[in-house]
């Protein structure tokens, strides 16, 4: 049976081998065995604490009532649809200023406190002190700073008021799906000095926040609990975690990776699927910018999800913001829930990688996720306050997998 994702497979493998962060090994390719012959490492044992109590989620302050909804009023520049930053500041009752004329635009809401903060030429824009990746690098225009209106539509508007979008955003979860990156033969990234792997710290990780996760009330589904893959190939493996996801109907997925970079490289970035018609963050091209992925489906609730994962890792670990970023990652292509992966620390800088060989480290980066995935809970919860706290447990039946 040929199933629509191995349509789609050699653009999006290409993509990921392509994009940055932790990779695994090209399927058919080895690896150079005098580089990777190192003593096998034993798996780093976890030894999880207590369930914490559900923590106090405090999101930021929302904001005033919108203008009725009615469309972007869109600028032609550059062969794209833009729309001025100060549009967005009259639509949610903020007021926009230069911090540096032609450079820098705030928008700060009614007591002055900053909200936004856009650049001119950055493919980014920082809300409440977290950085999120835009398709389109910004636009100094005239008297003003434009964004393209797609990242209107998919990043900023749903960050900035998600109840505009009830009707779109599914209810909390309940039912989430873990995954441990990487695992059996499949080392993912290596700390040869510090003699990690990142496929033991990644299921370290995925058990302490499983146990953190239940103590909360959601119920959880591992895609793997020991050292091992899903399949003996690279493409088969990636395929079948996100599939576990569709397989049990779950309302959430969650990939924990670790990072790869020349070795001076540091922070955390937590990617979610690129919507269609936009580059992944940090590429020239992309061959399948016009497909719409079953992970598209979600792509508001994904940013919403990608955002409150990110803002709870650079506070609990207190790790420099590489950004909330979009990628056509294998992963996040085909899940039919809100999906993210993150990757919590480079695991080929020495600095990060000897805090990641504590487990008290490794405790607070599930922490982390765990205050992460409770912020999006509220979020959603707060659009749909019939089905608030994650107590109604949906049953795991076995269902087929829907190829769009
Ligand atoms: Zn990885």
């Amino acid at each position: 049976m040929v199933r629509i994702r191995a349509r789609y497979l050699p653009v999006v493998m290409a993509g990921l081998l392509l994009a940055g962060g932790c990779k695994a090994p090209a399927t058919g390719k080895s690896r150079p065995a005098a580089v990777h012959r190192v003593t096998p490492v034993a798996p780093v044992l976890p030894s999880v604490p207590p369930a914490a109590p559900r923590a106090v989620v405090t999101l930021p302050p929302p904001l005033p009532p919108a203008q009725a909804s009615r469309p972007w009023v869109a600028k032609r520049l550059n062969n794209g649809d833009y729309v001025d930053v100060r549009e967005i500041a009259e639509r949610y009752n903020l007021r926009a200023s230069w911090v540096t004329i032609g450079l820098v635009m705030q928008l700060a809401d009614a007591r002055g406190v900053v909200r936004l903060k856009f650049e001119s030429k950055d493919h980014a824009f920082i809300l409440d002190g977290t950085r999120v990746s835009l398709g389109e690098t910004t636009v100094f225009n005239q008297d003003s700073l434009f964004i393209s209106r797609i990242d209107v539509i998919k990043s900023v508007a749903p960050l900035l008021r998600p109840a505009e979008f009830a009707a779109q955003m599914p209810g909390p979860p309940r039912l989430i799906v873990l995954d441990a990156g990487h695992g059996g033969a499949d080392p993912g990234t290596r700390n040869l000095v510090m003699h990690l792997d990142e496929k033991n710290l990644t299921l370290d990780v995925v058990l302490r926040l499983k146990k953190l996760l239940e103590g909360r009330g959601y119920r959880v589904i591992l895609t793997r609990s020991d050292d091992s893959k899903l399949a003996a190939a690279q493409r088969p493996d990636l395929e079948q975690r996100d599939e576990v996801a569709n397989r049990t109907k779950a309302d959430l997925f969650l990939s924990v990776h670790f990072n790869s970079a020349p070795a001076t490289v540091t922070g955390t970035e937590t990617y979610v699927m690129t919507p269609q018609f936009q580059i992944s963050t940090g590429e020239a091209k992309d061959a399948t910018v016009d497909k719409a992925f079953p992970g598209n489906q979600q792509d508001l609730a994904n940013i919403v999800l990608g955002y409150h994962l990110q803002r709870c890792l650079l506070a609990g670990l207190n790790s420099s913001d590489r950004g909330c970023k979009r990628g056509r990652r294998l992963v996040l292509c085909f899940p039919e829930c809100p999906a993210a992966l993150v990757e919590a620390a480079y695991l080929s800088n020495n600095t990060e990688a000897s805090r990641l060989a504590t487990p008290e480290h490794r405790q607070r980066i599930a922490q982390a996720l765990a205050a992460g995935i409770d912020e999006y809970s509220a979020a959603l919860a707060a659009l749909h306050p019939a089905h608030a706290g994650p107590t109604e447990i949906r049953p795991a039946a076995a269902a087929p997998r829907k190829n769009p």
